[in-house]
């Protein structure tokens, strides 16, 4: 069975400015490349998993976001880091979608379409609602990041010591 972690994007592994999705604007956090790839040495495979209303609320299209997205995967592939897929609700709050988080549809997506045990993976992310859909789905664990959480070397040692 496949051990996943389950990666949010804005404020986890970019700088979330709000809706963000200019490359102008694209900024990697640091720690990410060592955080990462510590995980893939471990077994780990990975993905994204991304609200991402700004779609839904026409503030930029899916060409934009596809656009800063790979950006994003090309630095990463660089270091020698495979994201498998980047799975993401394009929907606004108001369309009642069951993708958008805290809702666990993205993972149900991963286990269908990537064959992902969600029993023995984890999420890494910097909201409570990242936290809430890895509940939701069954999934090992989460570990929140950021301002108010652990920084991304700890949040990986706590996954590493599962
Ligand atoms: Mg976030
Ligand atoms: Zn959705």
């Amino acid at each position: 069975m496949s051990r996943f972690v389950f990666l949010d994007r804005d404020g986890t592994l970019v700088e979330d400015t709000g809706y963000v999705h200019r490359v102008e604007d694209y900024r990697l956090l640091p720690g990410v490349l060592e955080a990462l790839g510590r995980l893939v040495r471990a077994g780990f495979r990975l993905a994204i998993v991304t609200n991402q209303s700004g779609i839904g609320r026409g503030y930029f299209t899916r060409q934009d976001f596809e656009r800063f997205q790979d950006r994003l995967l090309s630095d990463l592939s660089q270091a020698g880091i495979p994201i498998e897929a980047s799975l993401l609700c394009p929907h606004s709050p108001d369309e009642g979608c069951s993708c958008r988080k805290p809702a666990a549809g993205l993972l149900e997506q991963a286990r269908r379409e990537l064959g992902a045990d969600l029993a023995s993976s984890w999420v890494l992310g910097d909201a409570v609602r990242d936290v809430e859909m890895a509940h939701r789905a069954g999934c090992a664990g989460a570990v929140r990041v950021g301002p108010e959480g652990v920084d991304l070397a700890k949040a990986v040692d706590t996954i590493l010591a599962d």
